[in-house]
């Protein structure tokens, strides 16, 4: 233990080396509960590729497991600590290095959280596209890793579709350089794309190129209220059938509004037992919602609520936000993220609202319905060891029943440890081999991230 952080610190500013218990036991777990956390042996901080660089080279010859780490809100515990490990905060490392609108990328270091990135790109009339709803806080590193989604995927796509290239310190030191600065290139194996949703398994992102986008026109929102899941099921799919192009669609179920209303007073419809928001950001936004309304009310919705105007767009957005913490307030809560074709979106609702009868516990599903992205939430008492079993029952009978309609374990939130034994499930014995096979091309000594994913 002396000699690793001996080591680490001759390569590592003052104060860049931390051991003080209380600190390493709150860098030890990310934002997922259910999920084991080591001990970690210390926790480091490096400000500059060249200290990343150095604290592998260190654990490559001492041969101590690694565990990058970003904002730890990571809902699948891929940023938790193994016992004896270097925890490597990529906090640091938070500079917008560059903004090229010509060319439309930002260049950036993993630490920049996504918040800052879309503000300031937007003052430049430019913006990041991916926003999850952690946003605020989480980091562009952890976003890379995750293969994070957001809100606005059903129009813009997911994190992997705005990373053009990467700087990644490999497991030994080694800098590699992948991917591009154009807006076009196809030489050799997309590495760039492994690493997108690669949990820190196979190598530390310390720069990322990112592709950026002319900003939209603010979002107008509409809330129609169903009657069930399959009338809400059936107004998703008619308006992807018909060409149209949300910039979000969501779905609330009751469980979540009124949990939403409890926490912010937010006064949305407690008689619905389903509540979609969709919304376009484009130049004819009235007339799109108002063909998704005339949509909505042929399928079955009994009221729809165009926004009046910018700030009542903006509250009902807020509101959708609102959904997991004011979930959270209920018990204690496990967040399933299990992604199914959208045409089975109803299915998949229905069949969670069984598994919740069947368990006897109350499950709140939000949705980011244009996706076919579902969170079921499991709420339950951890203090009582029956209500737990049948929660942790539930969990595991949401992911069966989305593979069963052709779904996937997780949309966006990745394996880490909480879908591990799910993940050779998913993929089967072929595709988990080959899995394996290309971490160990890239961490032949198991030292990064072990445990996780694969
Ligand atoms: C309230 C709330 C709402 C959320 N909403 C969403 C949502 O809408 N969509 C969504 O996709 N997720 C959501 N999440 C989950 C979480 O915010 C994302 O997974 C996010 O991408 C994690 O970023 P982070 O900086 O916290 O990374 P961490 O949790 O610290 O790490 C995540 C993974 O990335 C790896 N990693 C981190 N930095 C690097 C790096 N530089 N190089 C290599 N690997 C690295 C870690 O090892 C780990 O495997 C939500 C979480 C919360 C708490």
């Amino acid at each position: 233990m002396g000699d690793l952080t001996d080591r680490l610190a001759q390569g590592l500013p003052a104060g860049a080396v931390v051991v003080d218990p209380d600190v390493t036991a709150a860098y030890s777990r990310d934002m997922a509960g259910f999920c084991a956390a080591g001990v970690p042996a210390v926790v480091v901080f490096p400000e500059t590729v060249e200290q990343v660089q150095h604290v592998m080279r260190v654990a490559t010859e001492l041969r101590v497991p690694v565990v990058p780490q970003g904002a730890r809100t990571g809902l699948s515990g891929a940023a938790n600590a193994v016992d004896g490990c270097v925890v490597l905060s990529l906090v640091k490392l938070n500079r917008i290095l560059e903004i090229d609108p010509v060319n439309r990328i930002a260049v950036v270091e993993p630490g920049v959280v996504n918040a800052e990135l879309s503000r300031t790109v937007e003052q430049l009339g430019l913006s990041y596209p991916p926003d999850p709803s952690s946003w605020e806080s989480c980091t562009i590193g952890g976003n890379i890793g995750t293969g994070a989604g957001g809100l606005c995927c059903v129009k813009y796509g997911v994190t992997s579709e705005y990373v053009l290239g990467l700087d990644v310190v490999l497991a030994d030191g080694r800098l590699l350089s992948t991917g591009r600065r154009t807006a076009k290139g196809v030489a050799g194996y997309d590495l760039t794309r492994l690493f997108v949703g690669s949990e820190g398994t196979l190598g530390v992102v310390v720069r990322a190129v990112l592709a950026l986008r002319p900003a939209p026109a603010p979002q107008l929102a509409l809330a129609a209220e169903f009657p069930s899941a399959d009338a809400a099921g059936a107004a998703v799919c008619e308006v992807m059938a018909r060409g149209l192009t949300p910039s979000l669609m969501e779905l609330m179920d009751a469980v979540s509004v009124r949990a939403v209303n409890e926490l912010g007073q937010m006064g949305l419809p407690e008689s619905t037992q389903a509540l979609l928001l969709v919304a376009f950001d484009g130049p004819d936004r009235v007339g799109e919602l108002a063909r998704v309304a005339e949509l909505c009310r042929a399928a079955g919705a009994t009221e729809v609520v165009p926004a009046e105007d910018q700030a009542e767009s903006d509250l009902l957005l807020a509101a959708r936000r609102l959904a997991l913490p004011a979930l959270d307030r209920l018990g204690t809560t496990m967040i399933d993220d299990v992604a199914v074709p959208r045409s089975r979106l109803a299915e998949m609702l229905n069949g969670v609202a069984a598994i919740a009868e069947r368990h006897g516990l109350t499950i709140g599903v939000v949705s980011h319905a244009g996706d076919g992205n579902t969170h079921p939430i499991v709420i339950f008492d951890a203090e009582d060891e029956d209500q737990a079993v049948r929660a942790q029952r539930s969990f595991d009978d949401i992911m069966a029943l989305g593979l069963e309609l052709g779904g996937t374990i997780t949309g966006e939130h990745g394996v880490g440890l909480l879908k591990r034994d799910w993940l050779a499930r998913e993929l089967g014995p072929v595709a988990l081999e080959l899995q394996r096979q290309l971490k160990g091309v890239f961490d032949p000594l198991g030292i990064l991230n072990p445990g996780k994913m694969v």
